[in-house]
């Protein structure tokens, strides 16, 4: 393609580690492009209210918190495109992202930050509730139920765990899982016993969450053994089935994924191929917290920095504080 300009970094998603990532690099003249498909600020934009961010006291909404990491980024330089990647290539040269729309993008170094999503349940009014009384993370959401009744939904490790975060806040819970028995492993499965404001079904599948206004009040379920419906009255559910990382673009391109197709980073958030990083929920590894997302956003910044000093290709000006130790080690989960 003509004419088309190798950017120093591109950025694929707009979440909170893609925008802190862009607020670093830019701020230090590393021309960045960031493209997105969706809305600016991942799944954090999405949460009601974010309470745990360090710094708000009060507590932020998310979609606040992006549109100020979005300005932050902006100030500096960073440019913002709609862009849905469907391919990485790692050219010998530069490195290649592709889009729905036909459109190519060149760069020296390309930064994954596509997030995950949850797992949905796909039963009916989940959509209707979401983010007003249907949940997918305890952290962010569950102390908005202190005293209340809630139903969770999940048999593994993820369920169980979160349950009995969830178990210390609210009066009490209804866990729900569709086979006979845990997933989770036993220390927690023997936890959840031991807690008495937890309560176990199995064989139990949820079918429908039904609610008032802005409001959930209960969940119909189906015994599967014995066909028949049963209903909890809850405030609130929350589903624990899974998460889905965003990297059905990354096939064919030799990226390392994990067992459950998360991507595989050193510590300095190196990808296994040179020049490509990774920060975020997308990350084999990750915490899922807005607050850990931002820090790795700032490490792969760095990273990058690094990288590119050793780019023969890139012209940069004289930047004043390099610290970080710099071989191919740090670049290069392999
Ligand atoms: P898992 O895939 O381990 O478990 C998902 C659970 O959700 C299973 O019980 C599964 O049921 C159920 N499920 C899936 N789809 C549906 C559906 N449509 N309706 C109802 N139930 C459904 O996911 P987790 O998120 O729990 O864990 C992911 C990984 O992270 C695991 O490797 C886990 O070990 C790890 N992890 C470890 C932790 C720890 O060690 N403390 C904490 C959290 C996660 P079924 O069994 O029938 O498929």
């Amino acid at each position: 393609m003509e004419n088309n300009p190798v950017h120093d970094l591109v950025v694929i998603g707009a979440g909170p580690a893609a925008l802190s990532a862009a607020v670093y690099t830019t701020r230090e003249d590393i021309e960045t492009l960031v493209l997105e498909k969706g809305v600016i600020g991942g799944l954090a934009a999405i949460t009601d209210s974010v309470e745990n961010y360090p710094g708000f006291p009060d507590g932020i909404s998310g979609l606040e918190l992006a549109d100020r990491l979005r300005a932050q980024a902006e100030r500096f330089g960073t440019k913002l495109e709609y862009g849905d990647v469907t391919k990485i290539e790692n050219g010998s040269d530069v490195k290649k992202a592709y889009t729905a729309d036909n459109k190519e993008y060149l760069a020296h170094t390309l930064l994954i930050a596509t997030g995950n999503n949850y797992k949905r349940l796909e039963a009916e009014g989940e959509k209707e509730y979401y983010g007003k009384g249907v949940h997918y993370c305890a952290t962010c959401d569950g102390p908005l139920y202190k005293g209340k009744r809630l139903v969770a939904v999940g048999g593994g490790n993820s369920a169980a765990q979160e349950s009995l975060f969830l178990a210390k806040l609210v009066d009490h819970i209804d866990i729900l899982i569709r086979k006979d028995q845990w997933r989770a492993s036993d220390i927690l499965v023997e936890r959840i016993a031991k807690t008495p404001n937890i309560t176990v079904h199995f064989n139990t599948e949820i079918s429908q969450i039904v609610g008032e206004g802005n409001f959930v009040k209960r969940v119909v379920a189906k015994n599967n053994q014995t066909n028949q419906n049963v209903e909890f009255a809850t405030d609130g559910v929350f589903v624990f089935i899974g998460l889905i990382p965003n990297t059905q673009f990354l096939a064919g391109s030799g990226i390392e994924l994990d067992e459950r197709g998360f991507v595989k980073t050193n510590e300095h958030l190196g990808t296994n191929i040179l020049g490509i990083f990774c920060a975020g929920d997308v990350r084999s590894g990750a915490t899922e917290q807005i607050a850990s997302a931002v820090g790795e956003g700032a490490t792969a910044a760095l990273t990058i920095r690094e990288y590119l000093d050793q780019v023969p290709a890139r012209k940069h000006g004289d930047h004043p504080h390099r610290s970080m130790q710099t071989d191919s080690r740090t670049y290069s989960a392999a």
